[in-house]
């Protein structure tokens, strides 16, 4: 039974989709007007991993994962989405380039970034400008019934009509006249309603007619309008990040349920912040990372995945480059642990013990059952791989034990998702470095094997001097 942890209720729930077999998932994206760094991944990757478990359960999935190209202000982290610039505008005077060039810039870096830390691609990546049509219909629905209304142009959300407002969060209004501090839109009837439309000024490249104005979409509408377009009125799950809770995720909730009339959301999921130097990590305080920084440092993706997946998703976790060296060590354990097994399996090894895989597997799952501990599933994995090991150096794995072992391994893997690299897939400079340093070392050139050796472990391959002869070893680098 799988249980998550639901930020509406604050507990573990055991976890039942709506409709038998199949479950409707909705994560926020990306606001393309910048390189995602790390700690959005992180975010990315627990979308990942509920989706990978969910099918290794057998339920069929479909996850909708929105494109944020219009409509996300400057002041929207401090405000309600309807101050500040456009942040997709400013990134397009800045760059000298059109917005629509920006956005598809940003979302294919984005789209390259997750393809390399092997999360699986959303069934369907909605843009939200292509879905302005389907915000109008929200929005003109919400004044008809009376939850929103227009000034000047401006629509806005009346959140003192929406009785659980801040059902999310926990800001509820009354909670939030407390230390309440809002630069208030003069059109506005109270400081925490939010914008629907806002009416464009002559200069702003992107707007669209509607019937208040020639304007653009206040930002939590696009995912009421792309989420209830592809899944229906409820979702199974919602994910996203801590910051996302208040405003976005308790905005998306008030003016969806008024929409519907129907409940929005049944599980939301959260990923606590990603801290590096005790702060979160954010482009203003400048301790932002990305992928291109952690491959620089001589580190892979896989190893950044490993690095997520060693830390619950719920707890805050703390960016460092000795903690990515262990993952990148780990990582490398658990690559030898499958290159073993698959070499044991072409021997002849015929060992009578046999080796019990289904306590692991049990383990394994009962670790991701717990609102998806991966901490847990990884040590229960490390403690296979020194059983195994030990049992390969007594010589008692047979191959039969090994190809279980494999299975029950490939199993696991569907829902960590590692890429790991096999003996067949050294790259061709690799091989070339290899013979070169093989022809050194007949030569008795120790210091130009020594160096090439250092140059082919600098590239993510380790070589080793065996008994048997060299060996490589490759560590997920792709
Ligand atoms: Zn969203």
């Amino acid at each position: 039974m799988l249980f998550l942890y639901n930020t509406l209720t604050k507990q573990k729930e055991e976890f039942v989709s709506l409709n038998p077999g199949k479950v409707g998932m909705y994560s926020c994206g990306p606001t393309v007007y910048g390189y995602v760094h790390i700690g959005n991944v992180r975010t990315y990757l627990l979308s990942d991993l509920t989706r990978r478990y969910l099918e290794y359960l057998g339920y069929e999935v479909r996850l909708i994962k929105n494109i944020t190209d219009v409509g996300h202000l400057t002041e929207d982290d401090v405000a309600q989405g309807d101050s500040g610039e456009d942040k997709i505008e400013k990134a397009a005077a800045r760059e000298k380039k059109t917005p629509e060039e920006i956005a598809r810039f940003y979302e294919s870096y984005f789209k390259q970034v997750e393809k390399e830390l092997n999360i699986l691609p959303a069934q369907y990546f909605p843009r939200a400008t292509a879905h302005v049509p389907q915000m109008i219909k929200i929005i003109e629905a919400l004044v008809e019934k009376g939850f929103a209304y227009e000034k000047n142009g401006n629509v806005f959300f009346d959140v003192t009509k929406f009785e659980d407002y801040g059902k999310l969060s926990g800001n509820t209004l009354e909670n939030l006249k407390v230390g309440a501090r809002l630069e208030e839109h003069p059109d506005k009837k109270n400081p925490w309603d939010f914008a629907l439309w806002l009416k464009a000024p002559a200069e702003h490249l992107m707007q669209w007619r509607s019937p208040w104005s020639t304007g653009y979409p206040g930002w939590h509408i696009e995912c009421s309008a792309m989420s209830t377009e592809y899944l229906g009125s409820t979702l199974d799950i919602h994910t996203g990040g801590e910051d996302n809770i208040f405003p976005h995720h308790e905005a998306e909730i008030a003016q969806t349920e008024c929409f519907t009339g129907k409940q929005f959301v049944r599980f939301w999921l959260h990923t606590r912040h990603l801290l590096a130097d005790g702060k979160k990590m954010s482009k203003s305080k400048g301790n932002l990372y990305t992928l291109e920084d952690i491959k620089e440092k001589g580190f892979s993706a896989m190893d950044l995945r490993l690095f997520f997946l060693s830390s619950h998703y719920r707890s805050q976790m703390e960016f460092s480059w000795p903690a990515l060296e262990q993952a990148h060590k780990n990582l490398q354990k658990i690559n030898d642990f499958v290159l073993n097994l698959e070499a044991l399996t072409a021997s002849e090894n015929s060992s009578l013990e046999t080796f019990d895989v289904a306590i692991y597997r049990e383990k394994f799952e009962a670790a991701l059952d717990d609102d998806l501990n991966t901490p847990l599933a990884l040590s229960n994995l490390y403690e296979l791989i020194s059983q195994v090991n030990s049992e390969i150096t007594s010589d008692k794995l047979s191959s039969q034990s090994a190809k279980v072992i494999l299975t029950l391994w490939k199993k696991i893997n569907s829902v960590l998702g590692f890429t790991l690299l096999g003996q067949a897939e050294i790259p061709e400079e690799i091989k070339r470095l290899i013979e070169q340093r093989e022809i050194a070392r007949s030569g008795k050139d120790f210091k130009k094997s020594d160096d090439l050796r250092a140059l082919i472990e600098k590239k993510g391959f380790i070589l080793e001097d065996t008994k048997d002869g060299m060996k490589i070893k490759a560590v997920g680098r792709l």
